[in-house]
């Protein structure tokens, strides 16, 4: 359990799974938790989709109350990481928390986090740096929650649910990645 000061946060979700795991750790500190999906990252059409529409059942088994940023982002986010696939999650973890300290500003709360730092399968460094700078950048407070102890306690539980479990992060460079193929060796295979 975390005392979370100041009382009102906006939480960036990254997926239903993710936020399932997240509320097991933030147990009886909801109050003044809102949730907050914005993901360009998420492709294809039917993934994003899927998921959103996952998170949507989960979120209202559980009355949790969350808004939605921005639509399906598959083009903005290619030109965004266009020629740096390979530093590629470093601009997505700058999207997403740009995205969602700006939403805090704009509906007047005071702090933000993300449910990434849920994830044991995210650079948690990466993500908390992300945060810091868009924080600084925005004007509101980033709350660098360590929210992975509830990680396998989270998954199994989601199982339970019987909702669409993702099988690879989020873009289409980890969609292939999953599948087996590295970005560098497409990379390579282009310019042959
Ligand atoms: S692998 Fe995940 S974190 Fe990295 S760019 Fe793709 S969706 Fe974003």
């Amino acid at each position: 359990m975390v005392t979370m000061t100041p009382p009102r946060l906006l939480l960036h979700i990254c997926c239903g799974p993710c936020l399932l795991g997240s509320l097991l750790h933030l147990e009886g500190e909801r109050e003044g938790l809102e949730g907050f999906f914005c993901n360009p990252n998420i492709h294809p059409l039917a993934e994003y989709r899927r998921r959103l529409e996952a998170l949507r059942s989960y979120a209202a088994s559980v009355s949790f109350p969350f808004s939605v940023g921005g639509e399906y982002g598959l083009i903005p986010f290619v030109r965004m990481v266009a020629g740096r696939e390979q530093e590629r999650c470093r601009h997505c973890h700058g999207l997403r928390m740009r995205a969602t300290a700006r939403e805090a500003r704009r509906r007047g709360i005071p702090a933000f986090s993300s449910t990434l730092l849920h994830s044991v399968h995210q650079d948690r460094d990466a993500v908390v740096e992300a945060g810091r700078e868009a924080a600084e950048d925005v004007g509101v407070e980033f709350l660098p929650l360590d929210m992975r102890g509830t990680w396998r306690a989270g998954k199994s539980r989601w199982r339970a649910t019987g909702l669409h479990a993702q099988r690879y992060c989020g873009c289409i460079y980890s969609e292939m990645e999953r599948e087996g193929m590295k970005v560098l060796d497409n990379l390579r295979e282009m310019n042959r």
